[in-house]
């Protein structure tokens, strides 16, 4: 009996393998080359005008919110609306620059509610950070009509959304949307080991990011040496900026797994179709729907059950394991003033399980695994 695990990234180890030997070869495995050509890629993958590769989303959030405070005039204590279901980075960015989260509830996608969110507008709102739950769009439509209606501005963390479309087009594209970010994290559905992509709609705030991003300093590295042949030493630092930088090792293994996304992302689509077969007749049982499913990555698959703690037992003896994605954010020390505001999102965080979805499982898995959950959940 062989372990199924919740989340396996799946490399292309021979592709990776020679990309990152031409880092080597070349003695470049910092910034520049293979991340300039990862960012073209990207641009071109997604219709994102800018790109600009980091060491993580996590970063990535972080300068979002950075550079839009700065760009806009927004002060210590202004709020940002934003979610209790999502890993803990999107609530950090926001606190990272002396900011307020203020959380809004989450509609059956488990994305943010457009309804609790224009509830919870006020005089100091500044902008909405809109998490695609495991690769769904969600309302993310109606938010952003609230954001135009409001003057507010629209971070997307984008975490879980590399490959997620809507009639073809990246919702990171939209318009209203100030900013995207993606995670290239060891699980996501384009993993390296670690990086992310921050992608501005506006070219000034693109440049500034890219500053920023690497201390503040004003030329990049690569173009000092690589311009005119030797290594010019004189820069300005604009910034008091931060070493958020991607590096050309995570952007190596990034363009060779890029090829494989979109036919990954329809591999998971068909394992979320089985499980939703499996689990739709159960009545115990309760499935996240996802609008346009027929071009959602499904970063991960969620069931909403009785009780989590024994079906995550039940299946751990048969070595399969699950998960949870995620906690409600306002249990955790830093967000705790914020319980009580977001009564959805508690409820339904009690009872959430993630299931196995990844490139590794086979078909008899999967039916395996919705065999083992129908016969215990009932
Ligand atoms: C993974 C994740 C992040 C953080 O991404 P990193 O690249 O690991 O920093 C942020 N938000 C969500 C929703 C995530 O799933």
């Amino acid at each position: 009996m062989s372990t199924i695990q919740v989340l396996k990234p799946k490399f292309h180890i021979d592709e990776c393998l020679a990309q990152i030997r031409e880092c080597l070869e070349k003695g470049w495995t910092g910034s520049g080359f293979k991340t300039a050509e990862f960012e073209q890629k990207w641009k071109e993958y997604t219709g994102h005008p800018h790109a600009c590769y980091l060491n993580s989303n996590t970063s990535g959030l972080h300068l979002a919110v950075n550079i839009l405070k700065r760009r806009y005039g927004w002060q210590d204590g202004d709020e940002i609306i934003t979610t209790p279901v999502t890993f803990v980075s999107t609530n950090h960015a926001i606190l990272y620059e002396n900011m307020k989260p203020v959380f809004a509830d989450v509609d059956q996608y488990l994305c943010l509610d457009p309804v609790d969110v224009e509830k919870k507008i006020t005089g100091k709102t500044r902008a909405v950070i809109f998490v695609g739950y495991g690769g769904r769009v969600g309302q993310l439509d109606k938010v952003l009509e609230i954001c135009k209606n409001h003057g507010l501005h629209l971070i997307l963390d984008a975490a879980h959304m590399s490959g997620t479309r809507v009639n073809g087009v990246t919702p990171g594209t939209w318009e209203g949307v100030d900013v995207a970010v993606y995670s290239y994290q060891a699980v996501k559905n384009l993993p390296t080991g670690d990086s992310g992509m921050i992608c501005f709609a506006d070219g000034e705030l693109d440049a500034q990011c890219r500053k920023v991003s690497w201390m503040g300093i004003n030329k990049d590295t690569y173009a000092r040496t690589s311009s005119e042949g030797t290594y010019k030493w004189n820069y300005g630092v604009d910034y008091v900026g931060y070493k958020y930088n991607g590096n050309a090792i995570m952007a190596a293994i990034a363009l060779a797994q890029l090829p494989y996304l979109d036919e990954e992302n329809a591999r998971r689509r068909q394992i979320v179709k089985m499980y939703d077969e499996g689990f739709s007749k159960n009545p115990k049982i309760q499935i996240i729907p996802a609008p346009h499913p027929e071009e959602c990555s499904f970063h991960i698959y969620e069931l909403v059950v009785p009780d989590r703690e024994a079906l995550l037992s039940e299946l751990a003896k048969n070595d399969i394991y699950g998960g949870v994605h995620y906690r409600d954010n306002t249990e955790f020390s830093m967000y705790t003033y914020a319980q009580g505001t977001c009564p959805h999102a508690h409820e339904v965080t009690q009872h959430i399980i993630t299931m196995p979805l990844h490139l590794y499982l086979t078909d008899e898995d999967v039916q395996k695994i919705i065999r083992i959950v129908n016969d215990f959940v009932k």
